[in-house]
C-alpha cells in the first residue's frame, strides 16, 4: 500500500492561505522579528523543536522513506542542529554592520554595509530529506530575522504532518507558518507576495516558482538536482573509492540530489572498481538488502515506476530485485550504458548506478561538458594536478574530492548549483545572506561643502573637473 494513502490529505483550506500569508507580514511589519532576541529565541525553540520532536520526525521520516533511525538523526534532524547551532553561534558577528573604507572622491564621510531582513520568505521543500531542507533554510530566514511560511513536500505525509503539529507548538506563531498541502496548495501560496521565495526541487517546478515571482519581482533561491558525475582516476585504492562511491549513492536508496548519478572510470579500472563495488554493497547491506535495517525505500509508487522502467534492457551487474508492494529496489548496478539510454537522460534519483569506461580524463571532462551543469562533481584522484584540472575544466553547483556528498556538510562552505542545478546558495552565513538584503549606508560630514560640486557650472570649473579625473 502506498505511504500517502494512510494519511488523509492536510486539509489547508485554500481560502484562508491569504489569511495566514497577511498575519506573518503583519507580524514583520510591526518589527517583531527584527532583534536580535527575537532571532536567538526562535533558533532556541528550534533546537528545542529538534530535541524534544526528534524522535517523531525520526519514525515519520522511517513511515515515509523507510529512512534508517542513524540516517534521519544525521542527514536531518542533526543537520538542521548544527546550522542552528552555528546561527546560534556566530550571530552577532553576523549582524555587525560592515565597515567600509572608502575612495577619497566621497571622503570625507563613512561608509558601511548594513544585512536587513527581507520580509516574508516563502520556503518549499520537497520529500527526500523532508526535515532537513525545510528547517535548514529556515535556520537562514529566522537568523536574518525575517517571518516565514513554509511549505513541506505532500508526498511525505507523515513527515509533513509532524512537522506542522511541531512548528507552531515552539516557534512564534504570529511570524511563522507552516501551510500543508500539495499542488493547489503551492499555487495559492505563489499567488501571495513574498519578499523571497526559497525552492528546493526539480527543475520543472522550478520554472513554475520563478514565473510565479516574476509577477512580484520577488527574488528566488533555487535548489534544484542533476546528473552529478563520480570521475575515477587510474591507480587508485579501489576498495576506499567504491566504499565512498556506494555509501554516497545508496544513502536513502539513492534519493539524494547530490547522490553520484553515474561514474566514469578509467578503461583499465573498470573491472575491479565493478568487484569493489559490489564487496561495499554486500558489506554495508549484507547479501538480502531488502532484510537491511540500514537501507530506506522508494518514496512512492510512481518513482518506483519509474526506476523500474529505467532498468528495462540494461546490463545489471549487482541488484536490481524489486518488489513495487514494498517500494523496494536494490542497490543496483549498470554497465555498458549507452551515453544515449534514458538512465543517461534525467537524473535517476533512486538506487540506479550506471558505471561507464572512459580512456582517459580528458575523455571524462568532455563527457560532462557535453551535459547540463551539475549540482555535484565527484573525482577521485591521487594526482593533485588531475583534480586540478578537473576543477578548472568542469562546471558544476560544488566540488567533493576523493569523496561524496561530504563536501555539503560542512557550512563554511556555501551549498548551491549553477545553471540548470539551481541558483544561490545556502548554509551556515551563506543562509544569512541569502535571507538579507546588503543595504549601503553612507554618511556624509559636513565640512567641507564643496561649491564646486554644485550648479552653476561654468567652464572654468568644467575644466577643473576634468583635469582632476584624466
Ligand atoms: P516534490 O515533488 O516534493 O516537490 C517539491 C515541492 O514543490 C513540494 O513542496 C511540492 O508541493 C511543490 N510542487 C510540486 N508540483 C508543483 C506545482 N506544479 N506547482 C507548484 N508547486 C509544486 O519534490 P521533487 O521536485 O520531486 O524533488 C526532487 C528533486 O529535488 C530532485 O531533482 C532533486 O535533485 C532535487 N533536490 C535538490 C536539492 C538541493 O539542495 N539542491 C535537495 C533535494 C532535492
Amino acid at each position: 500500500m502506498s505511504v500517502a494513502a494512510v494519511l488523509p490529505r492536510p486539509e489547508t483550506a485554500l481560502a484562508l492561505i491569504p489569511e495566514r500569508v497577511k498575519r506573518v507580514r503583519a507580524a514583520f511589519d510591526a518589527g517583531r522579528t527584527r532583534s536580535a532576541e527575537w532571532r536567538r529565541e526562535q533558533l532556541r525553540a528550534l533546537k528545542r523543536l529538534l530535541a524534544e520532536g526528534g524522535e517523531t520526525l525520526v519514525q515519520a521520516l522511517h513511515a515515509d522513506l523507510g529512512r534508517p533511525a542513524f540516517e534521519a538523526w544525521t542527514a536531518d534532524v542533526g543537520a538542521v542542529k548544527a546550522e542552528a547551532d552555528l546561527a546560534l553561534k556566530q550571530l552577532d558577528r553576523w549582524m555587525r554592520p560592515e565597515k567600509v573604507r572608502l575612495a577619497m572622491n566621497v571622503r570625507p564621510g563613512r561608509g558601511r554595509i548594513v544585512r536587513e531582513p527581507l520580509g516574508v520568505v516563502l520556503v518549499i521543500s520537497p520529500w527526500n530529506y523532508p526535515v532537513q531542507l525545510l528547517l535548514s533554510p529556515l535556520v537562514g530566514a529566522l537568523a536574518a530575522g525575517n517571518a516565514a511560511v513554509l511549505k513541506p513536500s505532500e508526498l511525505t505525509p507523515h513527515t509533513s504532518a509532524a512537522l506542522a503539529s511541531l512548528v507552531p507548538q515552539y516557534l512564534d506563531p504570529e511570524a511563522v507558518t507552516l501551510v500543508e498541502g500539495g499542488v493547489d496548495e503551492t499555487t495559492a501560496l505563489l499567488a501571495e507576495r513574498f519578499d523571497h521565495i526559497f525552492y528546493t526541487g526539480n527543475g520543472h517546478v522550478a520554472r513554475v516558482v520563478m514565473q510565479a515571482a516574476a509577477q512580484h519581482l520577488t527574488p528566488v533561491t533555487l535548489e534544484l538536482g542533476g546528473k552529478s558525475p563520480c570521475i575515477v582516476d587510474a591507480d587508485i585504492d579501489l576498495e576506499r573509492v567504491a566504499r565512498r562511491i556506494a555509501w554516497g549513492k545508496f544513502l536513502n536508496a539513492g534519493q539524494t540530489c547530490v547522490a553520484p548519478d553515474y561514474v566514469l572510470v578509467h578503461e583499465s579500472q573498470e573491472e575491479p572498481l565493478l568487484e569493489a563495488l559490489a564487496a561495499a554493497v554486500k558489506t554495508f547491506y549484507g547479501d538480502d538488502p531488502r532484510q537491511s535495517q540500514s537501507y530506506g525505500r522508494i518514496v512512492n509508487e510512481r518513482h518506483h515506476a519509474r526506476l523500474a522502467r529505467l532498468l528495462e534492457d540494461e546490463h545489471i551487474v549487482i541488484g536490481g530485485v524489486q518488489d513495487s508492494h514494498d517500494r523496494y529496489l536494490a542497490p543496483t548496478i549498470v554497465r555498458d550504458v549507452s551515453p544515449d539510454s534514458p538512465l543517461m537522460r534525467d537524473e535517476i534519483f533512486g538506487p540506479i548506478l550506471p558505471v561507464l569506461p572512459v580512456s582517459d580524463l580528458g575523455q571524462a571532462i568532455a563527457f560532462v561538458n557535453a551535459r547540463e551543469k551539475p549540482l555535484a562533481l565527484y573525482v577521485f584522484t591521487r594526482d593533485p594536478a588531475h583534480e586540478e584540472r578537473v576543477v578548472e575544466e568542469t562546471s558544476s553547483g560544488g566540488v567533493c574530492v576523493n569523496a561524496t556528498i561530504w563536501h555539503l556538510a560542512s557550512a563554511e562552505l556555501p551549498f548551491g548549483g549553477v545553471g540548470p542545478s539551481g541558483m544561490g546558495d545556502y548554509h551556515g552565513r551563506a543562509s544569512f545572506e541569502t535571507f538579507s538584503h546588503r543595504k549601503s549606508v553612507l554618511t556624509k560630514s559636513w565640512r567641507p561643502d564643496l561649491k564646486l560640486m554644485y550648479p552653476p557650472y561654468g567652464a572654468l570649473k568644467t575644466r577643473l573637473v576634468k583635469k582632476f579625473l584624466t
